[in-house]
C-alpha cells in the first residue's frame, strides 16, 4: 500500500487509499492528454479564471484543508495555515502574470525580424513531497496551468487527503477534467509515467536519490526535467552580528515545519569571537521548545512527519555519536506517543563523520567553530548541496560580499525569507537544477519558437 494518513502525533493509522489500476491510469492520462489540446488553445484570461478562483477557494478553505495537513504530516497548524495562504497567494500570481512573462520577446538579428514565442508542451508529470503538502503543489500548478500544460502529479504516500484535497479545489474552481489529475501511482508505475510519451516533463521536489532516479529516466526519454533536492545551508555568523537579530532566526530556520525544509538552517558556522555566545543562547532557546498536539496554536515543537522519518533521524545521530561527534544537546525520541524529537545540537563533526556531509531532515542542528570570515565560506562550500544559506554582520556589503562566494542557488542576508511568487527558487550541486516560482518558474516546461521574417534569396 503506497498511499496511507497515519497522525504522527499519536501513531494511529487513519485511512488507506489504493494504487490506480491500470485501467485508471490509462483512463487518467489519456484525459490529461485529450485536455491539453483544447486547454493549450485558451486564452490567458480563461485559464486565470480557473486559477484564481482556485486561490480563492484555497483562501475560503484554510481551516480545513490546513487540519488536513496537520493531521497527516504533523505541521503544526498556525504554520499549516500559513501555507495555505501562501499556495493560493502563488496561483494568484501566476494567473496575473502569466501573460507577461510568456508574451512574445523581439529578437535583434543584423537582418531582417525575429522574435521568440512560447508554447505550452503537454502533460508534465509533477513528484511532490510531503513536507510542503499544497505549497509544492501550488507551486507547479500555478505557472504550468497558466503556461497551457496540463498534470499529472504524484504526491508522497504520507499525504494523500492533502493530495485529493488540492486536486478538488481545481475542480471546484472549474478546472476541466483532466487539466489537473492526482494519481495515487507506485514508484514502478511513476518509471512508466516517463516513458510514456504522451508525458512531455517532469518535476521532482524530493530526496537526491528520487531526483537522480527520476532525472535518469526522464534523460533515458529525452524529456525536459526540473528538480529541487535536498540541502544542507550553511547559517554563517560573522564577528559583528547582532545576537538579537540572529538567535530568533536561527531558531526559526532550524525549527520550522520541524526542522524538515529542504532549504533550513542545517549547518551553524559561527566565528571563534561569537561561539560561546551563540551556542549558549541557541541551545537554551530550542531547549525551551515543548512538545505537543500540532493542532494545539500554543504547542512549540511538533511531531516529524512520520515514525519512519524519525528512526532514520535518530540513526543519523547515533552514527555521527558513534564517529566522533559531540551531542550538546537532544539526541533522543521524546517519551510520548507519536513522532517526537528532542531538538539536538551536534558538534566536533570531523570531515570523515557522515554527519559532517549529510542532511538532517528534522530538528537536529551542526555546530562549527571557524577562525575567520574566509574559514567561514570554505566550509559553507565544503557541501555536497547547493541550495540556500545565510550570513549575519551588521555591515550589509561585507553580507553582499560573503552571499556572493557561497556557492548555492540562494543566499539570504540577516534573514531566512526563503520564498515569495516573485522570486526564483532553486539550487545547484546535488541540490538539482531549474527554479520554481518568479518569472523562471513559468519558462521551464514551454517550447521557446524562434520566428524569423527575412525577405532574401538564397545564396548561390
Ligand atoms: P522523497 O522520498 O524523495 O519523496 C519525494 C517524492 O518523490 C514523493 O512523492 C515520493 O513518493 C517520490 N519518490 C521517491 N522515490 C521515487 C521513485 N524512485 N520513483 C518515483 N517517485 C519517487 O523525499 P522526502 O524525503 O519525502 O522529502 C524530503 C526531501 O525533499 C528532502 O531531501 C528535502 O530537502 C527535499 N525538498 C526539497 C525542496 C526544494 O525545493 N529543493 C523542497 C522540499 C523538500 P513516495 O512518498 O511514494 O515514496
Amino acid at each position: 500500500m503506497t498511499y496511507q494518513t497515519f497522525s504522527p502525533f499519536d501513531g494511529t493509522l487513519i485511512q488507506d487509499f489504493a494504487d490506480i489500476s491500470p485501467h485508471e491510469y490509462e483512463t487518467k492520462v489519456a484525459r490529461a492528454q485529450a485536455c491539453f489540446e483544447s486547454w493549450r488553445h485558451k486564452s490567458y484570461a480563461e485559464r486565470a479564471t480557473v486559477i484564481a478562483r482556485a486561490a480563492t477557494l484555497l483562501r475560503d478553505q484554510t481551516d480545513a484543508l490546513a487540519a488536513t495537513m496537520t493531521l497527516e504530516m504533523g505541521k503544526r497548524i498556525g504554520e499549516a495555515r500559513a501555507e495555505v495562504a501562501f499556495s493560493a497567494r502563488i496561483l494568484d500570481y501566476y494567473a496575473t502574470n502569466a501573460e507577461r512573462f510568456l508574451a512574445p520577446v523581439k529578437l535583434h538579428p543584423v537582418h531582417g525580424e525575429a522574435h521568440m514565442e512560447s508554447s505550452p508542451i503537454g502533460v508534465i508529470f509533477a513528484v511532490e513531497p510531503w513536507n510542503f503538502p499544497y505549497y509544492q503543489l501550488a507551486r507547479v500548478a500555478g505557472p504550468h496551468l497558466m503556461a497551457g500544460n496540463t498534470l499529472v502529479v504524484k504526491h508522497a504516500g504520507i499525504v494523500p487527503q492533502c493530495a485529493l484535497a488540492f486536486e478538488r479545489v481545481l475542480r471546484e474552481a472549474g478546472a476541466p477534467d483532466g487539466l489537473y489529475t492526482n494519481l495515487f501511482v507506485s514508484h514502478e508505475q511513476s518509471e512508466k509515467l516517463l516513458d510514456d510519451p504522451r508525458i512531455k516533463g517532469v518535476c521532482l521536489t524530493g530526496s537526491v536519490a528520487a531526483g537522480s532516479s527520476i532525472a535518469a529516466r526522464a534523460g533515458k526519454n529525452l524529456k525536459v526535467s526540473s528538480m529541487e533536492l535536498g540541502g544542507s545551508d550553511a547559517f554563517i555568523v560573522l564577528e559583528d552580528a547582532d545576537l538579537d537579530l540572529v538567535i530568533p532566526w536561527a531558531v526559526w530556520g532550524r525549527m520550522y515545519n520541524c526542522g524538515q525544509t529542504c532549504c533550513a538552517a542545517k549547518r551553524f558556522i559561527v566565528v571563534e569571537s561569537m561561539a560561546d555566545a551563540f551556542i549558549e543562547r541557541f541551545k537554551a532557546a530550542l531547549g525551551a521548545l515543548e512538545a505537543g498536539d500540532p493542532m494545539d496554536e500554543r504547542t512549540t515543537l511538533g511531531p516529524l512527519s512520520s515514525e519512519a522519518a524519525l528512526v532514520q533521524l535518530l540513526g543519523q545521530v547515533d552514527e555521527a555519536v558513534a564517529k566522533g561527534a559531540t551531542l550538546l544537546l537532544g539526541g533522543n525520541r521524546i517519551a510520548r506517543p507519536g513522532a517526537f524529537m528532542e531538538p539536538s545540537i551536534l558538534t566536533d563533526i570531523a570531515p570523515d563523520n557522515p554527519a559532517f556531509r549529510d542532511e538532517f531532515f528534522g530538528p537536529v542542528a551542526l555546530f562549527f567553530r571557524v577562525k575567520d570570515e574566509a574559514t567561514a565560506i570554505a566550509l559553507a562550500n565544503d557541501c555536497d548541496f547547493g541550495l540556500g544559506g545565510s550570513v549575519w554582520t551588521r555591515d550589509s556589503a561585507r553580507g553582499q560580499r560573503v552571499a556572493s562566494q557561497v556557492d548555492t542557488g540562494m543566499m539570504f542576508i540577516n534573514n531566512l525569507d526563503w520564498t515569495d511568487a516573485e522570486l526564483p527558487f532553486g539550487g545547484i550541486k546535488a541540490s538539482g537544477y531549474g527554479r520554481e516560482l518568479g518569472d523562471m518558474g513559468i519558462q521551464q516546461f514551454v517550447n521557446k519558437k524562434l520566428v524569423r521574417t527575412n525577405p532574401i534569396k538564397a545564396p548561390a
